[in-house]
């Protein structure tokens, strides 16, 4: 297939493996950001290719791992309502609350329902007058644009009956909590290179100069990924701390300014609690004042509230790159993606579900799950 195939060639492949372990002297830690570029690597095997000097850990970046339990239990709350329509992509169903989950609520009489696109709940909000339809807005800077537009289109069309429960994130002050962290081990970043497709990545060169840590751009297919390792590891063995673009094909300096605008007029920064971080000041987004009538928050009195995590689940350190999904006590046997106990076994994009698809088995079973592997 055009621009797939091309970057999965085995032989490339092979040849970035050796190329690195004639460049590399380390030790080096790289963390990729993105849970898509996580499963990617598992699912090939691109870690088990570097050099030993070259260790990949996995990072924040898969959005349904990182909604707090909180923002969890109110969705819940909202969705058990017999007057609402909750609409949600499909990976929220099964993310445990503090108590229950989306699809134990639907099973409960609740009106849940998956949708593929923020303007599908226009439509049901369009097609329900007497119901209240509630869309659950999660996602980095790559959906934002998408549930811009679905405020700004609800809102022209004087639906009364929409609102959006936000939950919206931002990478770039993650990426900062992180290497504020005393725990940080993390020496550079592959940056995901859909989130830079809409927001560019001049908002990373701050971060790349103040850290002393490169950032690389990255795409999300095989020879993306250990092209954006190179580049790295090149920088690192150099001394150098930049901004570099691998994903050229993708991504400009200045982003989308198209989408960006829509976001700023829907959108305002503010604090956000992330799953296993904490809160991070100016990390989230939430509706802009003049968009307030249509904030789920608001319509609903949601009140603030803390809830913690279980003890037994590590999803924290995982998300921080401190631990490994496998080094996990829980990890396939209390903790799996039938009975998850945290979000990043459930997510399609978690580190967890990506080990437990690809790591768990044998090696024999291991390479029949995942014929893709670089052999
Ligand atoms: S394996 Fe399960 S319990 Fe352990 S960190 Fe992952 S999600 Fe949490």
């Amino acid at each position: 297939m055009k621009y797939i195939d091309e970057y999965r060639d085995a032989e490339e492949t092979r040849r970035y493996a050796g190329a690195l372990g004639r460049l590399a002297t380390g030790p080096w830690t790289l963390m990729e950001v993105c849970g898509g570029q996580t499963h990617a690597i598992v699912k090939f095997g691109l870690d088990e290719l570097l050099p030993p000097a070259i260790t990949l850990v996995h990072g924040p970046g898969c959005p349904v791992c990182v909604t707090p339990l909180e923002r969890m239990d109110q969705a819940m709350r909202i969705a058990s309502r017999a007057e609402v329509i909750f609409c949600s992509f499909g990976d929220m169903l099964r993310v445990p609350g503090s108590q229950t989950d989306l699809l134990r609520v639907r099973a409960a009489g609740g009106d849940v329902r998956i949708v593929y696109s923020p303007l599908d709940a226009v439509r049901i909000a369009r097609e329900n007058p007497g119901r209240e339809v509630v869309f659950f807005a999660v996602g980095f800077e790559t959906t934002a644009p998408a549930n811009a537009l679905a405020v700004v289109r609800a809102k022209q069309e004087g639906l009364n009956n929409f609102s959006l429960l936000v939950s919206q994130v931002l990478v770039p002050p993650a990426l900062e909590a992180i290497l504020s962290s005393p725990d940080n081990r993390v020496q550079g970043f592959l940056a995901a290179g859909h989130v830079c497709t809409v927001m560019g990545y001049d908002q990373y060169e701050p971060i790349a100069a103040r850290y002393r840590v490169p950032i690389v751009v990255t795409g999300f297919e095989p020879l993306d990924i250990l092209q954006g390792v190179y580049m790295c590891v090149q920088q690192l063995e150099n001394g150098r701390a930049e901004v570099e673009n691998q994903y050229s094909r993708s991504v400009r300096r200045q982003g989308n300014l198209q989408a960006q605008q829509l976001i700023r007029q829907v959108f305002r920064v503010v604090p956000r609690k992330w799953r296993g971080l904490g809160e991070i000041a100016q990390s989230g987004l939430g509706l802009a004042e003049e968009f307030a009538a249509l904030d789920a928050d608001r319509r609903f009195g949601m009140p603030p509230e803390t809830v913690e995590e279980p003890a037994e689940c590590r999803s924290g350190l995982v998300l921080q790159g401190v631990l490994k999904p496998s080094q996990c006590p829980a990890f396939g046997t209390r903790c799996t993606p039938e009975q998850p106990l945290g979000a990043t076994m459930v997510s399609s994009e978690g580190a967890c579900a990506a080990y437990y698809r690809y790591r768990h088995h044998s090696q024999a079973a291991s390479m029949a799950a995942s014929p893709d592997r670089v052999p």
